[in-house]
């Protein structure tokens, strides 16, 4: 058998679309995309939609979506298997006149009999060949075209990630190649395609095993050298059953939804299962320069939610606040008022990213704390979990300091000659802030924690509301840095609301 090693690297990734992209298949995805990279090689996107019943063509968009997102780009001409359903048929012709494939006019229940007597003498349930040496012609009867499988010797392979495989060739069927309708089955369309093609190297789910030496017949029967193969471990939910749809979210699209991003989610499939060293947390650019099929594990890989999220919160720190901004912008801007979207487009928006990306594990949070930031005016609060709610005294002493933590910080900002009334009236992003007055988050803590002492208030219990107002929420980014930048009229306004609450 001649080695396919030497030649260029070419891969593939095959999905059929016949549901939504799921992590499965964007891992084997990934892995060809890395393996093509790594080697300078050429990385197909091929769409598998010869069963013309289940295939669907928003399937086929959200895989071309997803993977857009996801960044894993192709090489050469998008491949759709519906358009090529003669060149199959002419294949599959080709083998018979070369005499590797054959006719068989046997009805399915003449086959499911031959089964089930081969079943009842312990034998595997396979078809009894008995139209193999007939020469069935095209004319008159409704026939399926069968590969002619040799009857003794046996077929076997180094798998990249599982070692040597071996099958016996009287194990295999004289499996159907065209079916009675004219359509080609998976083996064959797949094998005339990675002909055509060019490939390299098949790496997909060892759900694909079994078929492997099927198809390793039929490159040789095309005088094709045989690729080499990598046979991934399954991805199992926490249950160590297959991952599916009962474990929750199983598509990249649902993924993006929650707010992951998609080089956290490559990371983590990567690391399902393939490891380099201790390391957990890899750019794009680690992940080319250390992935190899040696070091990924033969058994199926757990997929833990907690490590995703964990991961998702790493990447989020480490992307740059105009990126992020960019992905709220387009996958959540149904989240912004007209105005609010308007104000989050600004650099003053990218800046406010900054400080929220330390703080969320989700693009979702990110957007759900940049939109209160960003609305104009005071923003809608709930003031049921302050802690004042419990104390009259404190709520009262509270109110009083916000009263004269904003009686100085207004002074602070008219301090400043050249921030006029005039100045304050300027837009969003332009109009000064007490940042541009020269403040610091410490400054503000200080002026704070005096003010607090001054009317007996804790720093802690000052703050609170402060936050719930300026920034909407309990639970938010650093509420000095906020108010660093924020606009000095929309901080305002938002503190004033305090005395009303
Ligand atoms: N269409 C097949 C699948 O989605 C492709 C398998 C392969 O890569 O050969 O499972």
């Amino acid at each position: 058998m001649s080695k396919s090693s030497q030649r260029p690297v070419r891969v593939r990734f095959a999905p059929s679309p016949t549901g939504f992209l799921h992590i499965g298949g964007v891992r084997a995805a990934l892995f060809n995309w890395l393996y093509a990279r790594q080697n300078q090689g050429k990385f197909l996107l091929r769409i598998e939609d010869t069963d013309l019943e289940r295939s669907e063509d928003r399937f086929t968009q959200d895989i071309l979506r997803s993977m857009q997102w996801l960044g894993l780009s192709w090489d050469e001409d998008l491949i759709f298997q519906s358009k090529r359903l003669d060149v199959y048929r002419e294949q599959a012709e080709e083998l018979i006149r070369r005499g590797f494939a054959y006719r068989c006019d046997c009805t399915e229940a003449e086959v499911e009999a031959m089964r089930e007597t081969a079943m009842k003498e312990g034998k595997k349930p396979q078809y009894d060949r008995r139209c193999r040496e007939l020469n069935k012609s095209a004319e008159g009867k409704k026939y399926v075209i069968r590969a002619k499988i040799p009857l003794e010797g046996h077929i076997e392979f180094n798998d990249l990630i599982r070692g040597a495989i071996r099958f016996e060739n009287q194990d295999i069927d004289d499996f159907v190649l065209i079916r009675s309708n004219g359509a080609p089955t998976y083996n064959l369309s797949v094998v005339v395609d990675d002909v055509h093609g060019q490939m390299t190297h098949i790496l997909r789910g060892d759900d694909h095993i079994n078929n492997t030496p099927k198809q390793m017949h039929l490159y040789q029967f095309f005088d094709y050298a045989v690729p080499e193969f990598a046979h991934l471990p399954m991805i199992l939910g926490s249950d160590k059953k297959k991952l599916s749809k009962r474990h929750g979210a199983v598509s990249a699209n649902a993924y993006r939804a929650e707010g992951y991003l998609p080089e956290a989610l490559l990371n983590f499939l990567a690391r399902l299962g393939w490891s380099h060293g201790d390391q957990e947390i890899f750019s794009i650019q680690e992940m080319l320069q250390y992935f190899s099929f040696d070091h990924v594990q033969k058994s199926g890989a757990v997929f833990n939610t907690e490590k995703l999220l964990w991961l998702n919160g790493a990447h989020i720190r480490a992307a740059s606040p105009e990126r992020l901004l960019g992905i709220v912008l387009e996958d959540y801007s149904n989240h912004f008022s007209g105005e609010a979207l308007l104000r989050a487009k600004t650099a003053l928006g990218a800046r406010l990213v900054q400080l929220i990306q330390p703080k969320v594990k989700l693009m979702k949070e990110l957007a759900e704390q940049l939109v209160p930031l960003c609305s104009p005016g005071a923003v809608e609060v709930d003031a049921s979990e302050l802690k004042w709610n419990k104390n009259e005294g404190l709520k009262v002493a509270t109110k009083a300091a916000v009263k004269t933590a904003l009686g100085l910080l207004g002074k602070k900002m008219e301090e400043v000659s050249h921030f006029t009334r005039q100045g304050l009236e300027k837009s969003w992003g332009d109009a000064p802030s007490l940042g541009d007055a020269g403040l610091n988050t410490t400054e503000i803590d200080t002026l704070l924690r005096q003010v607090g002492e001054q009317h007996g208030v804790k720093l802690g219990d000052l703050a609170q509301p402060m936050r719930l107002t300026v920034t909407g929420r309990m639970v938010s980014a650093g509420l000095f840095d906020v108010m660093t930048l924020l606009p000095w009229d929309v901080l305002e306004a938002r503190l004033q609301k305090i005395e009303q609450l």
